[in-house]
């Protein structure tokens, strides 16, 4: 019997390999695109034809290849970028594994120019199904132009399998605004079929996002910054009114490598929870830098998945990174700051600062945060009820000296950061001469044009956020009725009313079991008028019920929500210039003065500058 086994010759090999690393056009637009960067260009220009399956061409303006390079690196596991297996450790390159180019050699015609600086000629090489058809010298400037046409030509298997023109040349987009993206200090372009669709200058993040997903988001970009010793993150969320309906433009690197992380999505989108409606997807583009031995890099380089080490931390910070800078743009409160306390108490964020980072660090907010721990909510909860009692009946009295000397210490701290806060909510706040519109919305000048402010929606969050600091703590006081009313109800709705009372009862409600599914009240808050209360305990349960299929809810948040919805002023009340003045001063000593609980917006604002504008001024 003769020896059957055999090695594959070296062009099926690379064929073969190349099914990992090329599967389509834009996985090799991200391999050339990434050898380009490694190679420290500065302008990066792409070219493709029929979206990619008869041309793909990159031009950079890199550090080239030597004669020997230029041969060397369509060889399987040809790369300058690891020596030993400790490099893998620390790779700070995109890639590393020396497949791509043996790949794209292996399944496509390519044609290489290069020169390095240092060299007076440059390198031409022509390459096929692994093979070397042509090798020159060539005239070239320093830098490298790789051509690959024809891709899968010698796979008729996988070209067949291909998608439609317009299919693929949406992926290629998608890689080039993945890679475009993290390198804002590179120039790039594409152009397709002779036409050049993006054309990027140099210049800053955010310039660059702009650039890259539209004007729309110029003034929308909130920007997002924290350095701590574990990691930093930096980038920008889109403010809350620039959600979509589709997922689309979510971004998240990771040493400046697009990863895609439900996980970590999921952090983002917690943080945006109370701003946007459940089914709409925030803008966010994210960068997360940290040692790279804290990722696993055994993970696929072109598969976009990543490992860390400790993804809980992780985790907390992108979320509390994030919440942080919406409520520094007073888009949201920084309320439920308090961290898992086995995070707040791991190594990574409770580690000793080094010298040069702790000055940078010290001044960051997500570092007071950890390292405040309980307290690193009071900056923001500077105007706990300070007038609530305006609007709604019967002040605690000693809720203001509580709050006071916390507003002074918050001050003492974060000089900046509190002052900032106030300043955009007070100029957003309207002044005092308020008109009301078909009993529903009240409209009032400010600063930079009008408001116009929903009075349910209004009163609705100022509901939300005064029973939220009742259950917190400072019970809404409750006024005896003078003739206690008794109310009926079915068996379920008894028992649902029994697992509320003492939530209830610190929202004002002194209720009390009067056997067979029957209750007393025996008080309300002050201003549920009396003779109401039978009527608002139905409806409140009603409205919970409502909630019912919310599942990520709690009983508390639930019941929280209703009572605020069903307490508050309806559209098509008639309100008096006083009770105005009141709502709208409630409103802006929110937390979240601009949406509801569920999202919904409390007030639009209209600017001098777009009325001017839509004018044609
Ligand atoms: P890897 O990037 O994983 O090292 P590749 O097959 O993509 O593997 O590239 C092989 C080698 O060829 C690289 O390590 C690099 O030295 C060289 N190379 C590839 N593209 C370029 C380029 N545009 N400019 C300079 N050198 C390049
Ligand atoms: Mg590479």
């Amino acid at each position: 019997m003769p020896d059957i086994v055999q090695l594959l010759p070296e062009n099926i090999a690379n064929q073969i390999a190349a099914g990992e690393v090329i599967q389509r056009p834009a996985s090799a637009v991200k391999e050339l695109l990434e050898n380009a960067i490694d190679a420290s260009a500065t302008e990066i220009k792409i070219f493709v034809n029929d979206a990619g399956k008869a041309l793909i061409q990159v031009i950079d303006n890199g550090q080239g290849m030597s004669e020997t390079d230029a041969r060397m690196c369509f060889e399987r596991h040809a790369t300058s970028k690891i020596k030993n297996i400790d490099d893998l450790f620390h790779i700070k390159t995109m890639g590393f594994r020396g497949e791509a180019l043996a790949s794209i050699a292996g399944v496509s015609q390519v044609e290489l120019k290069t020169k390095k600086a240092s060299d007076p000629t440059g390198t031409y090489i022509e390459i096929e199904n692994s093979v070397v058809k042509t090798q020159q010298p060539v005239a070239s400037p320093t830098g490298t132009s790789i051509a690959m046409k024809n891709l899968f030509f010698n796979v008729p298997a996988r070209r067949n399998f291909l998608k439609s023109n317009a299919s693929e040349l949406r992926h290629i987009i998608d890689e080039f605004t993945r890679v475009s993206m993290s390198f804002p200090n590179i120039f790039f372009s594409l152009t397709t079929n002779g036409q050049e669709i993006f054309h990027l200058d140099k210049g800053t993040l955010k310039q660059r996002i702009v650039q890259l997903l539209g004007n729309n988001y110029s003034s929308k970009l909130v920007s997002v910054q924290e350095d701590t010793d574990y990691m930093n993150i930096y980038g920008f969320v889109g403010k809350p009114d620039t959600a979509k309906k589709t997922r689309g433009d979510q971004y998240f690197f990771v040493n400046n490598r697009f990863i895609k992380s439900a996980y970590l999505n999921h952090a983002v989108v917690n943080a945006f929870s109370d701003l946007i409606p459940k089914d709409s997807f925030p803008m966010y583009a994210l960068f997360i830098d940290l040692d790279p031995s804290r990722l696993d890099i055994n993970v696929h380089p072109t598969k976009q998945e990543i490992k860390f080490e400790d993804e809980k931390i992780i985790y907390a910070f992108v979320q509390s990174a994030v919440k942080h800078a919406l409520a520094q743009f007073s888009i949201s409160p920084t309320l439920d700051f308090d961290l898992d306390i086995s995070i707040q108490q791991s190594e990574a964020v409770s580690m000793p600062f080094t010298d040069d980072k702790k000055s940078a660090a010290a001044s960051s907010s997500l570092y007071k945060t950890f390292t405040q721990k309980h307290q690193a909510h009071f900056i923001e909860s500077k105007s706990d009820l300070q007038h609530w009692d305006k609007i709604q009946g019967p002040v605690d009295v000693d809720h203001q000296e509580v709050v006071a000397p916390e507003a002074e210490k918050a001050k003492e701290v974060e000089p900046g950061s509190a002052i900032s806060q106030k300043n955009e909510t007070d100029q957003k706040k309207p002044g005092e001469e308020l008109i009301q519109m078909h009993n529903s919305y009240i409209v009032g000048q400010n600063q930079s044009g009008f408001i116009a402010i929903h009075q349910q929606n209004a009163h609705e969050r100022i509901l939300y956020e005064r029973f939220n600091n009742a259950i917190k703590g400072k019970p809404i006081p409750s006024q005896r009725s003078l003739f206690p009313s008794v109310i009926e109800l079915t068996h379920a709705d008894a028992v649902l009313l029994n697992e509320l009372l003492p939530d209830m009862q610190l929202l004002g409600f002194l209720i009390e079991t009067f056997g067979n599914n029957s209750f007393v009240i025996q008080g309300t808050p002050g201003d549920v008028l009396q003779g109401n209360e039978k009527s608002t305990i139905e409806k409140m349960l009603d409205q919970y019920k409502h909630f019912s299929n919310e599942l990520k809810f709690s009983k508390r948040e639930k019941l929280l929500r209703s009572m605020a919805w069903q307490q508050s002023i309806r559209s098509g009340t008639t309100l008096s210039q006083k009770e105005m003045l009141t709502l709208v001063d409630n409103l802006f000593d929110c937390e979240i003065p601009n949406a509801t609980p569920n999202g919904k917006p409390t007030y639009l604002e209209f600017r001098k500058e777009e009325l001017d504008k839509m004018f044609g001024r």
